[in-house]
């Protein structure tokens, strides 16, 4: 099964518009090789309404959101997972409507890989007042909203299905125009597949990813994406067995015409790979598993 990227994704910038009865969506001016158009901040409901993954803390963004919601009460302001251009306008938005915040909890705590910088940066500042788990439902304005809590891409990536639209609100974890970045210390690929397992045992009719457009047919994008990091396994594998001992080899080995901005993204998947396959004892590290390591087959 190929895995297929949709990217016939055309929004209006700064503009609040509905694409289902219950569902607007406003698209941030941020685009770039992680955010694609920009970041799509999700309203639900009419009037009294919650808000999705606010977006960047810029004041241009800070502004047109503001200006949208212009004459509703937000209720409820939910973040998927603590990136910068998913969760900071969380605190402008709750000065201006005094809505509670909800999410899993604040970033991981783990450091940067030395030396790498992945433009989708940690929000440390933001802590939920409503700390969510797995399996809670928040009742907002009449709708259901059930927390399904998705690590992998980040320890506390939280999708929210709004039950009255068989709708998932799938945030980094399953994106129709690109696979999901899953950069160590806090991006787990072992984590990540779990993930992807537990949204095929659901029955979402459609995704909403905070970017690009919605997913009609989610089991079989999310069926091809275990796949896809199946056959990276499986290429990364082939790499050490043909003497490419370190990430950067095996990167321009399976990554041929990446965009270079992709690069150090590229690295960290890689090695989001490695440490799962060295945890599950068929990959050893010289040293710890780090960008710059070496690595080799574990003998069976
Ligand atoms: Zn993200």
């Amino acid at each position: 099964m190929a895995l297929v990227f949709e990217r016939n994704f055309e929004a209006p910038y700064e503009t609040l518009i509905s694409v289902a009865t219950r569902i607007r969506r406003l698209l941030a001016r941020n685009p770039g090789p992680f955010t694609y158009k920009g970041t799509g901040v999700t309203v639900i409901g009419e009037r009294r309404v919650a808000v999705i993954d606010p977006g960047p803390d810029d004041p241009q963004h800070l502004a047109a959101l503001r200006a949208a919601l212009e004459g509703e009460t937000v209720t409820h302001i939910f973040v998927t997972h603590t990136h910068q251009d998913h969760s900071p306008a969380a605190q402008a938005l709750k000065l201006w409507t005094g809505a509670k915040t909800y999410g899993f909890g604040p970033h991981g705590g783990g450091g940067r890989e030395a030396g790498i910088a992945v433009e989708e940066g940690g929000d440390r500042d933001f802590v939920p007042d409503i700390a969510l788990k797995d399996g809670d439902v928040v009742t907002a304005n009449g709708f259901a909203i059930e927390c399904v809590h998705t690590p992998g891409h980040l320890s506390n990536h939280m999708c929210y299905a709004l039950k009255e639209e068989k709708a998932l609100f799938s945030g980094d974890h399953v994106m129709g125009w690109s696979t999901s970045v899953v950069a160590p210390p806090e991006g787990d690929m072992g984590a990540y597949l779990a993930s992807l397992e537990k949204l095929l045992a659901r029955d979402d009719a459609v995704y909403w990813p905070t970017h690009g457009g919605p997913i009609r047919d989610p089991k079989s994008l999310v069926a091809s994406y275990i796949e896809h990091r199946r056959e990276r396994e499986a290429q990364i594998l082939a790499c050490l067995n043909n003497g490419l001992a370190c990430i950067p080899q095996m990167v321009s080995r399976i990554y041929v015409g990446l965009d270079p901005r992709l690069t150090p993204a590229a690295g960290l998947t890689v090695l989001a790979h490695l440490i799962q396959m060295a945890r599950e004892g068929r990959v050893l590290a010289e040293g710890q598993a780090a960008l710059g390591a070496r690595f080799r087959l574990a003998r069976q």
